[in-house]
């Protein structure tokens, strides 16, 4: 037997037990010719103290042990001398006073302390030996936390009458708006499958099969550009419903992450339950994105009708081109130095602004690019409007209306961090529903599908379809929190006419839809039930909820920024013999 207990758990009850654990040496002490090893296994860190009496061998091989090295150590727990109690360490009562040590495997020194957060060396390093990142206590945590919380979501969908199916990997494309990873067929030169960028398709097919309540824990594969904090491969909580309206798929899952959250992570706090619904317009409007971040005000305000006869040249262009001037009220920031100033000038560049007019509030009057082109009155009601006090700092967007948004919605989040004032531990979940059906692309010149092209349109925007695409809205809906886009999902189209409709509307020729979605068109032909779903992003959720800064940190073995697993070295190069196999050649 290699252990009776877990280091983790042994506590003062345990006093006087003999015990046998097996474990890494965390950390390595001496003093006065007794040594102190930190034994830890997964489930926490016990310190074993070896006195000086044990038998000379047994002292000599201990004598070389250190840091990482494996052990089994049998001993007998105590409680530690009064005064001697490490209240830090959940096993800071107890101690084991070894009998015997085993080394069951020496170790390397490692490439980087495991015991400590702190001094770690460049990422790429942590993923090349990811299996030693893995020991330390943070990330050993946030794999126990992924675990938790999928558990919960398996046995409350599975209370909720849901059934986990697998669907899979090698497939047909399936556009979520991404490149398909494509798997060269041996048996069949030429041809390939895709990897799902999810299992949309295939969880459609479950309904239309009668199996009424879906979920799977499902890989999605997706080929991106590289931006920002993604992965080529990501986790889904996927899950699909028949005979369902909008609101039934968002109060399961409102239910779900409500009840999960006290029991997974109960340091966070729920923002609002019920969550709060906007509609995707108001959205922009308030918060000049489609994911806003609610732990915090600082709400976009239409002040058009108070500068609508502005003597500033630059307001006065804007709505002459048919724009609207909009600003946000940064609290405490009128003294913001003339640097900090132009920083912020360039981020709102950077979301197409073309500058960032702005008035500072002081106790001396206000302040400013803008301020000598105010008019009293105009102030007066700008203040009153904003709420705007001595001390804050107003930042317009004069612009197209998306431009004004999107410009203030990105200094919003700016602010938010400069200032620190969105609640870390604080869970501002809330829905966004009513989204476009179509997006246009305007390089493409195209209509494209907001989301993907299975979701259904508002029935009464139907006639609108031929006439004014853009202004049909569709039965979709987001899930987001804390700014991120946490879930998206739809109610369905079931009718073949539609779905035929949507695909042309797309610009895929009668051709290319029989091609690609013959599959689905024919099986709603055969009694396709009402559905619709949606899959939250468990990574991201995790990240949130670990307080993480980015995905990678809660997955087991992510690639690295540039899409690599360094740990392996994939991707790398196959033999010829498998490149002859699968038919291909480079030229
Ligand atoms: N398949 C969608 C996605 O991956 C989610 C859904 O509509 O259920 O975003």
């Amino acid at each position: 037997m290699y252990r009776t207990h877990l280091c983790g758990e042994l506590r003062a009850s345990h006093a006087g037990q003999t015990v046998t654990l097996a474990g890494w040496v965390n950390r390595r002490r001496d003093h006065g010719g007794v040594a102190f090893f930190d034994l830890r296994d997964r489930a926490g860190i016990v310190q074993v103290t070896i006195n000086p009496d044990l038998p000379t061998e047994m002292l000599d091989l201990v004598a070389d042990v250190r840091n990482e090295w494996v052990l089994q150590i049998e001993g007998v727990a105590q409680k530690r001398p009064e005064g001697m109690e490490n209240p830090k360490m959940e096993t800071g009562e107890v101690e084991v006073i070894a009998r015997n040590v085993i080394v069951l495997n020496p170790s390397r020194t490692p490439p980087f302390m495991v015991n400590t957060d702190n001094d770690l060396p460049d990422e790429n390093m942590r993923l090349k030996y990811r299996y030693i990142d893995l020991r330390r206590e943070r990330l050993t945590r946030n794999m126990v936390l992924r675990h938790k919380i999928v558990k919960y979501m398996r046995d409350y969908l599975d209370e909720k009458g849901f059934i986990e199916i697998e669907t899979p990997i090698m497939f047909k494309a399936t556009p979520e708006g991404a490149r398909d990873y494509l798997v060269p067929s041996r048996i069949y030169p030429g041809q390939f499958y895709a990897l799902p960028q999810s299992p949309q398709q295939l969880k459609q097919l479950l309904m239309v099969a009668g199996m009424d309540r879906y979920f799977q824990i499902a890989r999605c594969f997706r080929d991106e550009d590289l931006r920002g904090d993604r992965q080529p491969e990501f986790t889904q909580l996927d899950l699909e419903m028949s005979f369902v309206q909008r609101d039934d798929v968002l109060d399961l899952v409102e239910g779900l992450f409500t009840a999960m959250l006290p029991e997974v992570a109960p340091h966070k706090k729920l923002f609002s339950s019920p969550w709060p619904k906007f509609s995707y317009k108001e959205v922009l409007e308030r918060f000049g994105t489609d994911k806003p971040d609610l732990r915090f005000g600082m709400e976009l305000i239409d002040v058009t009708d108070i500068l609508a006869k502005s003597e500033f040249k630059v307001f006065q262009s804007a709505l002459e081109a048919g724009g609207v001037i909009k600003c946000i009220v940064a609290p405490k920031s009128a003294e913001m130095s003339r640097k900090e100033l132009d920083a912020l000038t360039e981020v709102a560049k950077s979301f197409g602004a073309k500058g960032m007019p702005y008035l500072a509030v002081t106790a001396e009057g206000v302040k400013g690019s803008a301020a000598k082109f105010f008019k009293e009155e105009e102030l007066a009601a700008l203040k009153e409007k904003t709420g705007t006090g001595v001390g804050d700092l107003i930042v317009f967007a004069s612009d197209a209306r998306a431009i004004a948004n999107k410009t203030l919605g990105g200094l919003r989040l700016w602010f938010r961090d400069k200032l620190d004032l969105a609640d870390k531990n604080m869970m501002a979940f809330a829905w966004v529903v009513d989204f476009p059906f179509f997006a246009f692309n305007e390089e493409t010149q195209t209509w494209e599908s907001e989301h993907h092209p299975f979701t259904m349109p508002k029935m009464e925007d139907l006639p609108k379809f031929d006439t004014d695409p853009g202004a049909v809205l569709s039965d979709a809906y987001d899930m987001v929190c804390n700014g991120y886009e946490t879930a998206s999902g739809s109610i369905r189209i079931h009718r073949r006419d539609i779905q035929m409709k949507m695909f042309q509307l797309l610009g895929l020729s009668d051709e290319d839809i029989q091609k690609k979605f013959g599959h689905m068109l024919e099986a709603f032909e055969y009694g396709a039930p009402p559905h619709g779903g949606m899959a939250p992003g468990i990574d991201r959720l995790v990240m949130l909820l670990a307080d993480e800064p980015n995905i990678r940190e809660v997955i087991a073995f992510p690639k690295n920024q540039n899409g690599r697993d360094v740990m392996a070295d994939a991707p790398s190069e196959v033999e010829p013999k498998q490149l002859k196999e699968l038919h291909i050649k480079f030229s």
